[in-house]
């Protein structure tokens, strides 16, 4: 098999659409999503010891400890083995997590999806997330195909993380920790920046021009 041309990473503020577009890119592109905060959540449901440990930390909007994440990341890897691809969402949030990253494997384009922190705030109260496979709706923007329901039959609910506390949190962490992350990628030469706040189909759109495909 030959060495993958796609080894994605989607960096931006909560509810940027990072999310989104992932499942976009990593359905054209053939490869998987890899959601480290899906993958957390589900160690939650689990109620594995990963998840026990996670699983506070997570409600409030803080940063799950890095020795936790790079375990969860470096399994993922593993088992995709050194030539796959991938579309990384929600990981590296760290400068230090970047550097891990780095050493694990070579990362080909980051995409930087950017939103105003007003829009983030208005995006999150509507969010609805499938409590099965983890798609993500909006009740305005994105609305489910039925009222309270995913297309896979799965029950939507707001995000613990997803209260006025946790947003302001989350928002504080991401401008302290992540956004040096952006520059880290800047200073690679591996940073394309796209405008998150036009329509959902636009963005993609955006996305799949930069990336020519
Ligand atoms: P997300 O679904 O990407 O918004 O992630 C939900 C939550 O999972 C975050 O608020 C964090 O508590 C945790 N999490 C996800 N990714 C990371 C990461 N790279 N480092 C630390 N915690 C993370």
């Amino acid at each position: 098999m030959s060495e993958q041309k796609y080894k994605i990473v989607l960096l931006g503020p909560p509810a940027s659409g990072k999310g989104t577009q992932a499942d976009f890119l990593a359905e054209k592109l053939g490869l998987p999503k890899i959601s480290v905060g899906q993958l957390l959540r589900e160690e939650v449901d689990k109620g594995s010891e990963v998840g026990k440990q996670a699983s506070e930390v997570m409600e409030s909007g803080g940063l799950v400890p890095n020795a936790i994440v790079n375990e969860v990341v470096k399994n993922k890897i593993e088992a995709l083995g050194e030539a796959g691809g991938f579309v990384f969402d929600g990981f590296p949030r760290t400068r230090i997590q970047a550097k891990i990253l780095d050493t694990l494997v070579k990362i080909t384009h980051v995409l930087f999806v950017n939103v105003a922190d007003q829009e983030v705030v208005k995006r999150l109260a509507g969010r609805r997330t499938c409590s099965k496979c983890g798609k993500i709706y909006h009740l305005e923007f994105n609305p489910p195909p039925k009222e309270n329901a995913c297309e896979c039959g799965g029950e939507l609910e707001l995000r613990e993380d997803d209260t006025p506390e946790a947003i302001h949190k989350r928002l504080k962490i991401y401008h302290d920790e992540t956004e040096e992350v952006v520059e880290y990628y800047k200073e690679k030469d591996l940073l394309i920046e796209i405008d998150g706040t036009p329509a959902i189909e636009e963005v993609k759109q955006e996305i799949f021009n930069k990336l020519k495909i």
